[in-house]
């Protein structure tokens, strides 16, 4: 390229992005993975890291092929559902005729809307009462809420095309699902274990950094026969990173109590408590945040 041309083209590409930015918001640049296998019948159309927004496409989407249809385990940020469908088609032919959302949030049931609006959507009451409040879900778009809640367990189907879904507690939100496919010993536990940092409680949708640890235990006392978990937005792990995270939201917890109990900020508390060589393989990226909301919650 000359020297002209380039200048040419840094000129256009700087005119484009102004043209660009004066438009409302595009549809999502980010492409979807395939669907990847887990475990027989379950496949995860892998999520990517909030971390870069522009690559952020929401958290793991569950693919479950049942004898009679496919149900989808999250929906993702808004405007994926036809990327969704597409990937589902690579893998199966039978159609999609239900969604689960784990929690409100809108990277876990953005496109929604993107499905039929046969679909049946099955959600925990306390998330659907969380979905109700979203301008999201307001107006026209109230029939991509969901159509069936329950309140602490719901078993969808059965024999091999069961799923179980749990509520234990508030921890992320106050209506967070944890789903078990029985037959396949998986457990995919929504954003109650979303990731290797600090969980993000959001007190807004009744999130609780007290409760969590609490919910937590509820979960690993009764859920056993787990071989593969599917976290909120990270690669598949085993049981016993539940377990450990457990652990870790119990430390986190108690640090954010002590250094409250020891007159510190909750600034202060944020900067100080780093969990990061006791839990090898963490981040500490999302420690102030939680800490600052269970400062909020302690002072309630
Ligand atoms: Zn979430």
């Amino acid at each position: 390229m000359t020297r002209r041309t380039l200048l040419a083209a840094l000129v256009s590409a700087g005119s484009l992005t102004i043209a660009v930015a004066a438009q409302p918001p595009a549809a999502p640049r980010a492409t979807l993975p395939d669907a990847e296998k887990v475990k027989d019948n379950l496949y995860v159309i892998f999520g990517s890291s909030p971390a870069d927004r522009s690559q952020f496409t929401g958290g793991n989407t569950g693919v479950f092929v049942t004898d009679t249809g496919v149900v989808i385990v999250d929906t993702k940020l808004a405007n994926y559902g036809a990327d969704i469908i597409a990937k589902v088609k690579k893998v199966t032919d039978k159609p999609i005729t239900t969604i689960i959302n784990t929690h409100t949030h809108g990277d876990h049931t953005g496109s929604n809307e993107g499905f039929p609006a046969t679909v049946d959507i099955v959600a925990h009451e306390n998330t659907k009462a969380n979905m109700m409040k979203m301008d999201a879900f307001k107006g026209d778009k109230a029939q991509f809420l969901p159509k069936r809640t329950y309140k602490d367990k719901l078993t969808l189907g059965s024999g091999k095309n069961r799923i179980d879904l749990y509520y234990f507690g508030p921890g992320h939100t106050s209506g967070d699902t944890f789903v078990v496919y029985p037959a396949l010993r998986v457990l995919q536990t929504g954003d109650m274990f979303a990731w290797k940092d600090a969980p993000l409680y959001d007190r807004n949708n009744g999130g609780s950094g007290v409760q969590h640890p609490k919910t937590m235990a509820k979960l690993l006392a009764a859920i056993k026969d787990v071989d593969i978990v599917v976290p909120g937005h990270s690669p598949t792990m085993a049981l016993k990173d539940v377990q450990e995270y457990q652990r870790y939201t119990a430390e986190l917890l108690a640090q954010t109590e002590a250094a409250m109990k020891a007159g510190k900020t909750a600034d202060e508390a944020g900067s100080s408590i780093d969990l990061t060589s006791k839990f090898p393989g963490y981040k500490n990226e999302r420690v102030k945040a939680a800490v600052a909301a269970i400062y909020d919650e302690l002072k309630k």
